[in-house]
């Protein structure tokens, strides 16, 4: 995710939209090693301490004390001892270490969005050949013909130039102090920089310890020739960058659970929806094997069954200090923003038991949930291991000085027990169960089994607020809320509360899984499209729910939620136990669109790859048939209705349309002029800022 917290990050983000946009200078892409590590290639460092603990092994004229010295201070002059000890050994152990390498999902996610700049150019560090092998009608310019540069990016043409080498071309490969001096000595490198630098917007990114060794010798010569330009050049960062170029603007991204860098592609991704002229569209994704690190987990992130509402409150808070402030919480649901008024809750939790080992609730759904499907069968389902809750105790929300503030902030808000505590799993449970008078001992005990079972997600520590601050960076989420460009993401204008905290709860939802290695998660109305613009996850092709109306009704569009009732719980609950029941579960965990190359790796709505084999539907079809005639006759089914994923684009659009209308009416209490300034503190005219983004 992109760092929401970092003040500059704003600016920097706004100059290169301009850019692309306005398409004053071309951009360049200045890729170094942290690019190939995705590509599994080592770094700079690690190649440095290979070479060291081979050449101390098999190489005598090779001083070991001196080098371990070296590591860690000097690293080119590791490359020079070992050279001079055996150029041959040298040059072979490195061509080894950048042998072609397989791909990996992380790689060609970071391909995929570096490949929407056409025509695409590339200056690279790098030796390995990752680059080439995957962009074949790309021009490779080698250390010998730098000059070329400057003719393709006249004539539009794409290209990759190898700054330091590559291994088809041993010698020129650059990893010594004399090449790095040679390098600085050389006119044809230092002409084809400056002119890159002056011309162009150069964008970094993966940049490592090597880039920044160069860049500081390059800017020790800046002050007998000026190289970097007037800029404005990026860099893409995951930590506050030292001594850069005075042209150079960081743009700062969050290191992720992975600590693999990943959200660095978080900005190209941002440039590709930049260019696209205010169309949104989710981007492919890449298919991977093997998902088996992940639970099958279905995190429902809203339970509400028929006649409940997810709906918000607005909290009048104490400070210590005496003050007071105001917090809004909740999704914030209005019915004219539904597609439709049926919930999509008991169809959910089918296709959570059909479909998966076990069902996740948030465990404030727990009494809506125990007075649906009644206690008996609720405890029948916790004690089969089915189903599990999770504490969430402190929930998003958006913070206003005053009840009548316009502009607030992201935050989070707990439930409090006590003024000043927040409420402890235990007492949540206790709040929502109240125990049958002479039965307490018994439900005692039923009560402390639930507790055992129940996981914390901690949203403080994954600092929610920061990460959806950072998904409402992206000009993608942007255009879908409705959110001028002028608006900072933690000034939220009071019109735009609830998209920002669906915002927030879908980036929450998302941090949810990853800690608990859910393999999917069921979001509102609206949400999927906020997932793929925010995480840049892919619309599936097929749903599990598909599947489960398959098996429960012969039919894939059957809204199956009108099945719930307490005899087909029980059919649906046996039939988890046969042979084909864990078959179906197995298959659909097989199925689930993991993309492992972006930041959030489950899959949203339970999207399948693609369909779950017809013998296998059919084979549970059968089972769970003379399951359900032997509990109860079969209820009457009606055809599905809601069929969730397709009304997102509708949703949105709903979203909008109440905000401009919480907008007009506020102007015109406020008596704002369409020529007035916004009344989002941007300082532009209200036409031109908040008025045309909900438009
Ligand atoms: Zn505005």
């Amino acid at each position: 995710m992109l760092d929401g917290n970092d003040s500059q990050i704003f600016y920097s983000l706004g100059r290169l939209r301009d850019i692309v946009v306005e398409a004053t200078k071309p951009l360049v892409f200045w890729v170094g090693a942290g690019a190939s590590k995705w590509s599994g290639y080592p770094s700079w460092y690690e190649v440095a301490s290979q070479l060291h603990s081979l050449f101390a092994k098999r190489e005598s004229r090779y001083d070991r004390a001196t080098g371990s010295q070296l590591i860690g201070k000097d690293l080119p002059e590791v490359f020079t001892r070992c050279r001079s000890a055996n150029s041959a050994l040298y040059y072979q152990l490195l061509a080894d270490s950048f042998l072609p390498r397989k791909d990996t999902p992380i790689y060609r996610s970071f391909l995929d969005a570096l490949s929407s700049n056409d025509p695409l150019y590339i200056l690279t560090t790098n030796v390995d050949e990752a680059l080439e092998q995957h962009l074949p009608n790309t021009t490779i310019v080698q250390r010998t013909d730098f000059e070329r540069c400057v003719s393709l990016i006249q004539r539009g043409q794409s290209f990759v130039c190898k700054l330091h080498g590559s291994i088809s071309m041993v010698q020129s490969m650059v990893f010594a102090t004399e090449d790095y001096a040679e390098l600085t000595r050389d006119n044809t490198y230092l002409s084809l920089l400056k002119h890159i630098f002056a011309e162009t917007t150069v964008v970094f990114i993966g940049y490592g310890l090597k880039d920044e060794y160069v860049i500081r010798a390059l800017r020790a010569i800046e002050a007998q020739t000026r190289i970097f330009g007037n800029g404005p050049h990026f860099l893409i960062t995951g930590s506050a960058p030292a001594d850069l170029p005075g042209s150079t603007m960081p743009i700062k991204y969050l290191l992720d659970a992975r600590n693999d860098h990943r959200s660095a592609i978080n900005v190209l991704n941002v440039i590709r929806e930049c260019r696209k002229d205010n169309s949104f569209a989710m981007p492919k994704g890449d298919e991977i094997k093997g998902v088996a690190e992940v639970t099958s987990g279905y995190f429902i992130s809203d339970f509400t069954p028929p006649g409940t509402w997810t709906s918000s409150q607005t909290l009048g808070i104490g400070r210590d200090d005496g003050s007071q402030f105001c917090a809004i919480v909740g999704h914030g649901f209005v019915r004219q923003e539904l597609p439709t008024p049926v919930t999509p809750s008991p169809q959910d939790f089918l296709v959570g038991l059909l479909c998966f080992d076990r069902v996740y609730l948030p465990l404030n759904a727990l009494a809506p949930l125990h007075d649906f499907i009644g206690g008996e069968f609720f405890w029948e389902l916790v004690a089969s291991d089915g189903l599990q809750f999770i504490h969430v105790p402190k929930e998003p929300a958006c913070i206003y000085e005053a009840a009548d503030s316009l502009i607030g902030d992201l935050g989070l808000v707990g439930a409090a027990s006590e003024i000043r505590r927040i409420r402890s799993p235990q007492e949540e449970i206790r709040r929502q169960i109240t125990f049958v008078p002479g039965r307490e001992a018994e439900a005692e005990q039923l009560v402390r089994d639930l507790e055992a079972r129940v996981l914390t997600f901690d949203g403080e520590s994954w600092n929610v607020p920061q990460l959806a601050r950072g998904a409402l960076l992206h000009p993608s989420v942007r255009r879908l809320i409705g959110m001028s460009e002028g608006v900072r993401p933690t000034t939220i204008p009071r019109w735009l509360v609830f998209p920002a905290l669906r915002v927030a709860h879908v980036v929450s939802t998302a941090m949810l899984c990853q800690q608990f290695n859910l393999a999917a998660a069921k979001v509102w109305f609206g949400g999927e499209m906020l997932v793929g613009a925010i995480f840049g996850l892919a619309a599936a092709r097929d749903w599990a729910h598909e599947a489960a109306s398959y098996v429960v009704a012969g039919q894939a569009d059957i809204d199956i939620g009108a099945m719930f009732n307490v005899s087909s719980l029980k059919a649906i609950l046996k039939f988890r136990d046969t042979q084909e029941g864990v078959a179906l579960r197995k298959e659909a965990l097989e199925q689930l669109r993991v993309n492992a190359g972006t930041e959030f790796i489950s899959s949203v709505n339970a999207g399948l790859k693609r369909n779950i084999s017809f013998p296998s539907l059919d084979k549970s079809r059968r089972v769970l048939s003379a399951l359900l005639a032997a509990e109860a006759p079969r209820s009457g089914l009606t055809l599905g209705i809601w069929h969730n994923p397709y009304y997102s684009d509708a949703s949105i659009s709903l979203w909008r349309k109440r905000c401009r209308e919480e907008l007009h009416s506020l102007c015109a209490e406020r008596h704002i002029g369409i020529y007035d300034q916004c009344p989002c503190g941007s300082g532009e005219k209200f036409k031109f800022c908040c008025h045309a983004a909900l438009n």
